[in-house]
């Protein structure tokens, strides 16, 4: 039901011109599937994706020699299903210990705001979450984040002075000493025109590499929904640099681009891979922040 909710605004763009699509009586022809196209591309779908699902879409019509409109939205909600499932795979956080998180993304994608309700999501689940407060982009985020540390009970280690990878470095340090079960370490932001500026955040990664061979276990990139498909472009920047093992997609809820989901799912990459997105993010409170499951994401669309 919330899932619903925080995805109103794409539903009603997506699902409300999908549903004048597929109405009774309308037969499958061109003409059909031109509209099917432009709507897809206008909801952010990406020109890969949507290529991908018309060419599922017309197999199955070929095939079943379909004739009805009407047949296909169930056609195009399963076509759906299968292109994002591939992203479906939820963190374990469980098999190392520390487990170190190093989270990126540029300024203002929710970066700060996904770290503290994966402290609180971890903390429920029992576990002890460390905060390294390695975004030394904004001088007043470090002093947010240990405000926020002491009122939630999770320990922020920063520093006045010094980079991202000193900060880590020294995070990783206390983690491993104090054998906490959770890092989760910040890096300074960039701008979405800074995306060339990567190798200090390269550096923070061999940092980490350093303090504990093996990790960061995880390479969380944090991509703001409202940027629809240009996400690609960021997945691909960071992930060229960092090597990005998972996906946050926050502020759902404030866009009808959802649909830059499957842009993202087509994305090329380098090597070809899918990279899950392991969370999704439908609103201000820690709740809504939850696990990607395909089929359900699909159907808070249709529904
Ligand atoms: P950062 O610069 O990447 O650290 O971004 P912040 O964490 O400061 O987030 C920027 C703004 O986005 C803040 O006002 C957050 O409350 C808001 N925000 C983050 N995630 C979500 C979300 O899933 N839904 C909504 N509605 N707002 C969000």
């Amino acid at each position: 039901q919330r899932l619903k909710q925080g995805l109103a605004k794409t539903r009603n763009r997506l699902g409300g011109q999908l549903s004048g699509l597929f109405g009774v009586g309308r037969k499958i022809d061109a003409e059909l599937f031109e509209e099917l196209e432009t709507i897809l591309i206008t909801a952010d779908v990406g020109v890969d994706a949507t290529q991908a699902l018309l060419d599922t879409l017309q197999k199955k019509v070929r095939r079943e020699g379909l004739t009805e409109a009407a047949d296909l939205q169930a056609a195009l909600k399963e076509a759906l299903v299968d292109l994002l499932t591939p992203l479906q795979a939820p963190l374990d956080v469980t098999p190392h210990k520390p487990f170190i998180l190093m989270l990126a993304g540029v300024n203002g994608a929710g970066k700060t705001t996904t770290i503290g309700k994966l402290a609180k999501l971890y903390q429920a689940q029992g576990l002890s979450v460390l905060l390294a407060a390695g975004d030394t982009f904004r001088a007043a985020a470090r002093e947010q984040l240990q405000v926020w540390g002491e009122r939630n009970n999770v320990t922020v280690i920063s520093q006045e002075k010094g980079d991202s990878a000193a900060v880590i470095f020294d995070a990783i340090q206390a983690a491993q000493a104090r054998g906490i079960d959770v890092v989760l370490a910040d890096t300074a932001g960039r701008l979405p025109t800074q995306l060339h500026l990567m190798e200090e955040i390269r550096k923070v990664k061999r940092v980490i590499e350093k303090a504990a061979p093996g990790a960061p276990h995880e390479v969380l990139l944090v991509l703001d929904a409202n940027t629809g498909q240009n996400a690609v472009t960021q997945v691909k920047a960071f992930d060229d640099a960092l090597g990005v093992t998972g996906l946050v997609l926050t502020k759902l809820d404030g866009t009808a681009k959802g649909g830059a989901i499957a842009a993202i799912a087509q994305a090329r990459l380098s090597p070809a891979r899918p990279i899950p997105v392991r969370y999704i993010g439908v609103g201000e409170t820690v709740d809504d922040l939850r696990p990607f499951d395909a089929r359900e994401f699909v159907e808070a669309v249709f529904s």
